[in-house]
């Protein structure tokens, strides 16, 4: 780790009001000053690595809001990601996640079967049943968890429906690469359809390689270094197959991902594909005016939340609210604390639920003060945390894709 960036805190305490964890509990400790106080302290060895302290830094979410508030461009969460990272190439990966992270995630074909099993067990009513007599909470936590986030499933993943070259109609403008995030392939299909859909309508020749794997964000955020670079290198080799303007995706997991493949990996391959990543909402903006001629009037009150991965590690803000005030009549409502985690973070939701639920809360009340009737966003893990909090504490609040919603207003 790099040792610099540790002693770049002067400390001011400016992160603090923006750290989901320091707000809930108001103790130093999680907070991004205090988790990179006790970085450098471990690093220097003047402490121990005890449960505790280890607990402190295991419930940051890496939103990296605290990077967005310090003015010394100190990132609390990237370094305690990289801290994580550091314990596990030293202790290796354990069974679970070797088969997950090297055996079924690098994999489509496997990962696309493994959720069959799933598949049939809503499409049976055996979900509905077991739901309604409540049977897992006989399971362990996590496996109740894990089948409650559970939105109900496409009839197919995307990646097995689409056609790897989607033409460009009216005038062509060129041609973009598409990444398929393995979550949008899987569950949220609608939304990338939708973004495929309005990338050709706006004169973009879409390709979609169907050999391209995951982004490697999962295996960067349990530690596996070795995993991510495996997933860089074969997405840098497909994508370098075609001749493509940009690589544009609607997951901010994996745009934020693809857009560090340049700063993990040496050589000008990685940079120059890094260069090339888009957010589904820059390419939108970016065609602002030829958008609005697609939009038909959709009168509705319609607020944004900000995904993590896409304001604070991307830095896109304006794009998707100006992209939505296009839409006509639409009325727009910003939403307080809009950039503010949803408590989602990966597998944080289910790992630690009750700091997840506690930040997911705050997030609900936001959304109730808006008044809005639609909530937009574009990240998965928003959109699989948001969906189950609004559908047990907002109900009448529907969830969308910001693409889902241009494409419902384009088909108006
Ligand atoms: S991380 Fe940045 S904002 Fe927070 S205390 Fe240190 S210097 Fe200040
Ligand atoms: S990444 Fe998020 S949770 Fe972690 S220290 Fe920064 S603001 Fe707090």
């Amino acid at each position: 780790m790099d040792y610099v960036k540790l002693i770049n805190c002067m400390r001011c305490g400016m992160c603090l009001p923006s750290c989901p964890t320091y707000k809930e509990t108001f103790l130093e400790t999680a907070s991004p000053r205090g988790r990179v106080a006790l970085i450098r302290k471990l690093q220097e060895g003047n402490l121990d690595q005890s449960e505790r302290l280890l607990e402190y830094l295991s419930i940051c979410l890496d939103c990296q809001a605290c990077a967005s508030a310090c003015p010394c461009g100190v990132n609390a969460g990237q370094l305690v990601a990289e801290f994580t990272c550091e314990r596990k190439s030293e202790s290796g990966l354990g069974f679970m996640e070797d088969l997950i992270l090297r055996k079924l995630v690098p994999h489509p074909d496997r990962l696309e079967t493994s959720m069959a099993p799933m598949r049939l067990y809503q499409n049976s009513g055996l979900q509905k049943l077991v739901r309604t007599l409540g049977i897992l909470k006989m399971f362990p936590k996590p496996l109740e968890r894990m089948e409650g986030l559970l939105p109900p499933l496409p009839a197919r993943p995307l990646r097995q429906e689409i056609n790897e070259v989607t033409p460009a109609v009216g005038i062509a403008r060129g041609t973009v690469g598409f990444f398929l995030g393995c979550v949008m392939s899987l569950i949220f299909s609608d939304a990338s359809r939708a973004t495929i859909k309005l990338l050709s309508a706006l004169g973009y020749t879409v390709i979609t390689p169907k050999k391209q794997v995951c982004c490697g964000a999962p295996n960067m955020l349990a530690g596996d270094r070795a995993g991510l670079e495996e997933a860089a290198r074969t997405n840098i080799d497909i994508f370098q197959r075609h001749n493509v303007d940009y690589i544009v995706t609607d997951c901010g997991g994996c745009g934020a991902e693809l857009k560090n493949y340049g700063h993990h990996m040496a050589g000008n391959a990685a940079a120059e594909f890094s260069a090339k990543v888009r957010d589904i909402s820059q390419i939108l903006a970016l065609h602002a005016t030829e958008l609005a001629q697609l939009l038909k009037p959709l009168p509705l009150k319609v607020t944004y939340h900000d995904p993590c991965h896409i304001a604070h590690c991307q830095g896109i803000r304006s794009e998707p609210r100006d992209v939505l005030k296009l839409i006509p009549e639409l009325e727009y409502t910003e939403l307080e604390a809009a950039d503010s985690c949803c408590g989602s973070a990966g597998t944080y939701n289910i790992v630690k639920p009750e700091m997840s639920d506690r930040i997911l809360h705050r997030k609900l009340d936001s959304v109730r003060a808006s008044g809005a009737d639609i909530l937009v966003t574009s990240n998965p893990g928003c959109l699989l945390q948001l969906k189950k909090g609004l559908a047990d504490h907002l109900p009448d609040v529907k969830l969308l894709h910001l693409t889902e919603l241009l494409a419902r207003s384009m088909a108006a």
